[in-house]
């Protein structure tokens, strides 16, 4: 299993691609999270929009899913095979209003989601080609489903969440890898996780953590390396590739 982060960016990056991961195992690959940024950074891996065979959205802030019209009429144009959609059922329903009034219209009446992607409705997992992921509830902001998700006994990603310190004490030792959120800024959100938080974590799950979803001083590599110096801790970068 391969991990290759297309954008380690959060919501105001310019420098880099939005926060979003891909990950490639057996003969299938799984996207997290659709920036429109993907595109790019897709292209520069030598990959085509085509290739994304199966997406799993965590939450409705923009720059999660603001490449998803893309990618589905893309592959209506480019391609015989629709992409897989990997949606919570909490979530449905949201994700179809946010995308609605951009794909609904067409020439031939109203479409729906399934004309541009196979729907998978998920509860408590799914399955891609053995492979078995299982969306975890995170707090990100009052009134906002999100989710994170686990990839045992590879990798937890938490996508955009306040720390849950109790979730990574029970089932951080389950994985060799947490990708977690951090707001690496002199400010204290709610909403994220702060690097004081992830530092105050005990060293066996520290030791595990790679930092993703920062601003634009930490697309630099020099900056990158003198916060791991500073810390101990890893940090994503663009087009940063984990083996499993
Ligand atoms: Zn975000
Ligand atoms: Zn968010």
């Amino acid at each position: 299993m391969k991990l290759t982060f297309l954008g380690a960016g959060d919501m105001f990056a310019i420098d880099q691609g939005h926060n979003s991961v891909l990950i490639e195992f057996n003969e299938s690959n799984l996207v997290i999270d659709f920036p429109e940024t993907n595109f790019r950074a897709l292209r520069a891996l030598g990959k085509d929009l085509t290739d994304v065979r199966n997406v799993f959205i965590t939450h409705l802030h923009e720059d999660h899913v603001n490449g998803l019209q893309l990618l589905g009429n893309y592959a209506r144009v480019y391609s015989k095979n629709k992409p897989n959609l990997f949606v919570h059922s909490s979530l449905f329903d949201q994700l179809w209003q946010t995308l609605k009034a951009g794909i609904e219209p067409s020439g031939v009446g109203p479409k729906e989601l399934s004309d541009y992607f196979n729907v998978h409705i998920v509860e408590d997992q799914f399955e891609i080609e053995g492979v078995s992921f299982k969306p975890i509830r995170t707090h990100h902001l009052p009134g906002m489903i999100s989710h994170g998700l686990f990839c045992t006994p590879y990798f937890y990603f938490s996508s955009d969440c306040a720390l849950d310190k109790e979730l990574l004490l029970n089932y951080g030792g389950r994985v060799k890898t947490i990708f977690h959120e951090c707001h690496l800024q002199e400010d204290v959100l709610k909403s994220h996780t702060s690097l004081e938080e992830i530092l105050e974590l005990p060293q066996e799950l520290r030791s595990k953590v790679v930092l993703m979803h920062y601003e634009d001083t930490y697309t630099n590599p020099e900056n990158r390396r003198a916060l791991e110096e500073r810390t101990g801790l890893n940090i994503a970068g663009p087009l940063s590739v984990y083996e499993f």
